[in-house]
């Protein structure tokens, strides 16, 4: 991506791009070093494999001895399996599952939270305005639609877009787990509270998360704003073009 289109795509998204009158942008393309700062706070997180295993609530124990139950997976068995499942109340309302879209070789992968209504009539993650928000941002961050896989906690729309209650997040965490598995991403990243909380089992909000490394079976997890947020918060954009930038970062340090 040229620098033009880059600055058109970050003007899209209603982030001012400020420049010092000496400093001159000397690369094109956002996601060049120049325009990227060194990852933040990684050194905190320690993703010491004894410690975490240590650490485990039993969920994580049970969730990853299912995953190693299904050792031989494969994504049509897996389409199948969530397109017929009925392990909580949401197969009732739903028009359709939402599996999820992009590259089945993507080295992102994108989580949110659930399905809403477009997205439930459609059967395909992000088609709303906010799915046309984070389009425009991974546009701008250089990432083409070959290098993303988006994907929510739930496959299923809770009705009137209500946050996902745990017993369907826990139903669901299996096929998320296996999406995982079969991806192999190199980064992860969790859009919003419901999504990182999930993610990363925990209470901590957003504001806490974000600006972190966490890792998920040794995958660096990023955690941003949920774009549906940001279009109610336009403020909150530059913070999420920097979360952005430092997982485009971790992402060519790795
Ligand atoms: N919000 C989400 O979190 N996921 C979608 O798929 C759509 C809107």
């Amino acid at each position: 991506m040229n620098e033009s289109d880059r600055l058109a795509c970050l003007q899209a998204m209603g982030i001012t791009v400020w420049r010092s009158r000496e400093q001159k942008l000397v690369r094109s393309g956002c996601a060049e070093e120049s325009m990227v700062s060194p990852p933040r706070q990684a050194q905190n997180i320690a993703p010491d494999p004894l410690a975490v295993a240590a650490s485990l609530p039993d969920q994580a124990l049970k969730v990853a001895s299912e995953a190693m139950l299904t050792a031989s997976d494969d994504w049509p068995s897996l389409r199948a399996e969530v397109a017929a499942c009925t392990r909580c109340p949401l197969a009732e309302s739903r028009t359709q599952t939402v599996f999820g879209r992009g590259s089945e070789t993507a080295d992102w992968l994108i989580i949110g939270e659930a399905p809403g209504q477009q997205e439930d009539l459609q059967g395909q993650p992000f088609v709303g305005p906010a799915g046309k928000l984070l389009d425009e941002m991974l546009k701008a961050a250089g990432l083409s639609p070959e290098s993303v896989f988006i994907a929510n906690i739930l496959k299923c729309r809770p009705p009137d877009n209500r946050n996902p209650n745990v017993e369907e997040a826990s139903a669901c965490r299996t096929f998320l787990d296996r999406q995982v598995r079969l991806l192999k991403p190199k980064l992860i990243l969790a859009l919003g509270k419901v999504a990182a909380q999930n993610l990363l089992q925990t209470d901590n909000p957003i504001g806490q998360l974000r600006q972190q490394l966490f890792f998920l079976d040794q995958i660096p997890v990023i955690v941003s704003y949920h774009p549906a947020y940001l279009l109610r918060r336009l403020i909150d954009k530059g913070k999420a073009w920097d979360d952005l930038k430092f997982a485009l970062n971790t992402y060519r340090s790795l």
